[in-house]
């Protein structure tokens, strides 16, 4: 809806009466208007889906400094408010090669490999075995069976619904997966597994696949695992190994640094299946053996642009300027990838995801900015890498511009550009990990509109950056308005389908939650909710 001027005017001044009679200064409130702009300028094709890495990332995070710029917040990077995070980009050689036999298959056409964070084990002088349908897991192969051979699986038959999670080849992954059930919050200790790393494969392709599932444990021993996928390559396979859409923190010593090789994940066609067992498929028996394999495979490395954006507000109060409220969001999206079905284009423009979260932490900034100074310090970052496995945050978390032991809480915000009918509707949130402490609780009842994560089962909690703040120990949640919608991590999440009257009132709660913290309520985890892996077990 657009306002006539005489009515906005009057909107704002009933909006400063309202401040006024309520006792507290308070600032503007954000305008539709505003976050349009934001938002369809960050989800704009020319922003290439933001991929990790990329250029079009670093055009976002331009364009993210500037807004931090013009709204007034002091730099806080390494280089005014950019903050470089080293980072890789790698995907398959296409010069390499697998032979067996004299038979020489090719990288793109027979076979594909696909590229992680390290390489995977090697496939040279392997011994080839036939390890039947994948997912029959009645009659899986032994570790014996497996153990440092190039495991070849017909693949299992389609699921019934195969409507969600397939339209992203190249930076997802399969790394949105769904986790396992969520631990309540009073047996959180016991079973919280789910972490950064589980979800973050960042460009893997079949990567959870080869090791997850009910037989992953014995298939981890496996030097590689590859599955049939037809007469040809799937033009996502292709896809996946072929372009750098993966990106890897390349610092070794950070959270996100490449971990032991696993079994490599191989995409084969069925002629190159045949050549490898040394027979026809028809006749393959599960167990069977094939021929001995000898590998070129090689990955390609370079280094890739990234960084988060990083402006702060300096408290007023002579004491609790030295106390921290981290306001983030992730800017990346997935980048340019396979044109999935109903898309009128490729590129991954992660409207929702989460270009709206960045959205309000600029305008959250803004408003905060040109408001009453707060008394404790904000820090506001833009993060990178997020899609990717939290390579922006951990960063950060190496790199503070404050130290973590001074950061009382952080808000994280998370797909909020359409209204979930389960959180109220238009302008209202739910908290992922709402029971877990105090914040939200307060909150609500400072008459922030924000309910408890709708759907405990999705985990929400775990899956974004504040997971890596609340494992420091810090209370740490993310508010959004995501209601499952099928757009989600598909090239169809466009700004077309944002509700900027909604994200306007979502925007406003999050500058009045920021103030909240920001004034002296310092947010505590319930006993036994604090999630495991902190630093500590109450903050400092
Ligand atoms: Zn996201």
């Amino acid at each position: 809806m657009k306002f006539s001027p005489p009515l906005r005017l009057a909107s704002i001044l009933i909006a400063a009466v309202a401040a006024i009679v309520h006792g507290q200064a308070r600032p503007a409130p954000v305008t539709a208007e505003r976050v349009k702009f934001v938002l369809s300028t960050l989800a704009h094709d020319s922003m290439e889906g933001r991929g990790t890495g990329t250029r079009g990332s670093m055009r976002a995070a331009r364009f993210i400094a500037n807004q931090f710029r013009l709204a007034g917040l002091t730099p806080a990077g390494d280089s005014g408010f950019f903050q470089h995070v080293p980072m890789v980009s790698r995907w398959l050689d296409p010069k390499s090669t697998l032979t067996a036999d004299g038979t020489v298959l090719k990288a793109g056409v027979d076979f594909a490999v696909a590229p992680g964070r390290a390489d995977p084990r090697s496939l040279d002088d392997v011994q080839v075995v036939f390890g039947g349908v994948r997912g029959d897991t009645a009659n899986a192969l032994t570790a014996e069976q497996v153990r440092g051979k190039l495991v070849i699986f017909a693949a299992a038959p389609a699921p019934v619904d195969g409507s969600r999670g397939g339209g992203r080849a190249a930076a997802d992954g399969g790394s949105r997966q769904r986790p396992p059930a969520p631990p309540s919050c009073r047996d959180a200790t016991a079973t919280d597994g789910v972490s950064s790393s589980s979800r973050g494969g960042g460009g893997g392709g079949n990567r959870g696949r080869g090791r997850g599932g009910a037989d992953g444990t014995v298939l981890a021993e496996a030097a590689g695992v590859a599955t049939i996928e037809g007469d040809h390559l799937s033009p996502r396979t292709l896809w996946t190994a072929t372009h750098p859409g993966g990106a890897f923190l390349k610092d070794p010593n950070a959270a996100q640094a490449p971990s032991a090789p696993g079994p490599a994940t191989v995409s084969l066609t069925a002629h190159a299946a045949e050549a490898l067992l040394g027979g026809s498929l028809t006749n393959a028996r599960r167990g069977m053996a094939g021929k001995i394999v000898r590998s070129s495979v090689e990955f390609v490395e370079e280094p890739a642009l990234g960084g988060n954006v990083v402006g702060l507000i300096e408290g007023s109060d002579p004491v609790m300027k030295n106390e921290v409220v981290l306001v983030d969001a992730h800017y990346d999206h997935l980048g340019i990838g396979m044109p999935a079905p109903g898309s009128k284009d490729s590129v991954y423009n992660g409207a929702d995801d989460d270009a709206s979260g960045t959205t309000a932490v600029i305008e959250i900034a803004r408003a905060i900015k040109a408001g009453p100074r707060p008394k404790r310090t904000l820090v506001f970052i833009a993060t990178t890498g997020e899609e990717s496995g939290l390579i922006g945050t951990n960063w950060y978390i190496k790199h503070p511009v404050r130290p973590l032991s001074t950061m009382v809480a952080n808000l994280e915000i998370e797909m909020i550009d359409r209204p979930d009918s389960l959180a109220g509707g238009s302008g209202k949130a739910w908290l992922t990990g709402f029971e877990r402490s105090t914040m939200g609780d307060t909150l609500a009842a400072r008459g922030i509109p924000i309910v408890k994560d709708p759907r405990p089962e999705e985990s929400f909690f775990q899956r974004s950056d504040n997971i890596a703040f609340a494992r420091m120990g810090i209370p740490a949640h993310t508010m959004s308005s995501f209601d499952l919608h099928t757009d989600y991590h598909r090239a169809n999440d466009e700004v077309g389908l944002a509700d900027f009257k909604h994200m306007a009132g979502v925007i406003n709660a999050g500058v009045n939650a920021v103030q909240l913290l920001a004034s002296g309520f310092r947010p505590q985890w319930y006993p036994g909710c604090q999630p495991p892996g902190s630093q500590s077990s109450t903050v400092p």
